[in-house]
Order: C-alpha cells, then sequence, then structure tokens
C-alpha cells in the first residue's frame, strides 16, 4: 500500500507579518527590531525576526 499524503507545509507570509503579543517586552523588542531591518531593506534579518516573534514560547497558544 502506497498512500501518498502530502503533509500540509506551514509556510510564512510575508505579506502579514505577526504581531508583537501585547505587554511581552520580548515581542515589542523583535518588533522594533524588526521594523529597523526592513527600512534598512534587511528582510532576511526582518524575517528573522518575525519567525522569532511567532515562534516565542511564552505564548504560542499552546497550554501548558
Ligand atoms: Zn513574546
Amino acid at each position: 500500500m502506497s498512500t501518498t499524503q502530502e503533509s500540509p507545509i506551514t509556510l510564512l507570509d510575508p505579506t502579514s507579518p505577526p504581531r508583537p503579543a501585547p505587554g511581552c517586552d520580548v515581542c515589542a523588542a523583535l518588533e522594533k527590531q524588526r521594523a529597523g531591518y526592513e527600512r534598512r531593506e534587511n528582510t532576511r534579518q526582518a524575517t528573522d525576526c518575525e519567525v522569532e516573534m511567532r515562534n516565542h514560547p511564552k505564548h504560542s497558544g499552546s497550554t501548558s
């Protein structure tokens, strides 16, 4: 049996940057950094900040 199931790939959507979580200093700092990088057209670094913001473990949505 060979059922090929395509696993959904979660791609980062560059058109919708993540929003910093309210009250989170880390996210706020990341958002500031991101804006700075974007202004300098440093897309790669800006994306890094977005990823970090999305993956910030303190409020990733998991209930623990
Ligand atoms: Zn955060």
